[in-house]
């Protein structure tokens, strides 16, 4: 017998912005403390060694525009606002020069992130697993393609909370740019189509509350939004 015991999990595809298809998700990859601001906020030291990485579950991802329910387990969900790049070919081993060639296209995400359970596993020296991948964990917008967006860098990366401005950097801020990012991780994973990488968040995350609306934008890409609902 080969019957398949239970319903087979539903692809995670991520609508093309121009409406021309679905990027199927087959890997979600964070990298930490990409911007200097954001790591002297969490109190840590700006430094150039390897970028650090943690990862998501695809089935954690959720588009953008739906409700996220405030999540079991945290009394301090905060926001994320990420640049999103998203994979179209092979790469092991690129070089930063090499590594945009592998690049498909680009969305704006929020990184949601339970805290407090990050904090204590950080003091514990744990994982950061139940702080930072869990359902709808993951909010992306729909995608734009990369000859369409441009190379980043002078583009603007901004969060509204409930209409206020609460982080805002340009995307040349980053510690280690995109081509570095993706060279580097090329070098730990055979990276590929359906690949995700959340490039860090700037300065300025901060709590969310049932009710409240978050809304991202980064030049040139849909926008990110979400509500928060009650528990
Ligand atoms: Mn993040």
């Amino acid at each position: 017998m080969n019957d398949i015991l239970f319903p087979t999990p539903a692809p995670v595809l991520l609508p093309m912005r121009d409406g021309s298809g679905f990027y199927p998700v087959g890997r979600i990859f964070c990298v930490g403390r990409n911007y200097a601001d954001h790591a002297r906020e969490m109190g840590h030291e700006v430094d150039r060694e390897a970028p650090f990485y943690f990862t998501k579950s695809p089935a954690h991802l959720m588009l953008s525009g739906q409700a996220m329910r405030y999540p079991p387990g945290t009394d301090d969900l905060h926001h994320e606002i990420e640049f999103v790049v998203a994979l179209g070919a092979e790469a092991a081993f690129v070089s930063a020069d090499e590594a945009m060639s592998r690049v498909f296209g680009y969305a704006v995400g929020l990184d949601m992130t339970r805290r407090d359970l990050q904090g204590q596993a950080k003091d514990k020296r744990r994982p950061w697993d139940t702080g930072k991948d869990f359902e709808q964990s993951a909010i992306v917008a729909p995608l734009s393609r990369a000859d369409e967006f441009g190379l980043p860098g002078p583009q603007q990366i901004e969060l509204e909370l409930n209409g206020e401005p609460v982080q805002r950097a340009q995307l040349a801020d980053m510690i280690w740019s995109v081509p570095e990012i993706i060279a580097h991780l090329s070098t730990l994973y055979q990276l590929g189509a359906g690949d995700l990488i959340f490039t860090g968040t700037p300065a300025g995350v901060g709590a969310v509350r049932p009710g409240d609306r978050l809304h991202g934008e980064i030049d040139g890409l849909a926008p990110v939004e979400t509500t928060i609902a009650a528990r």
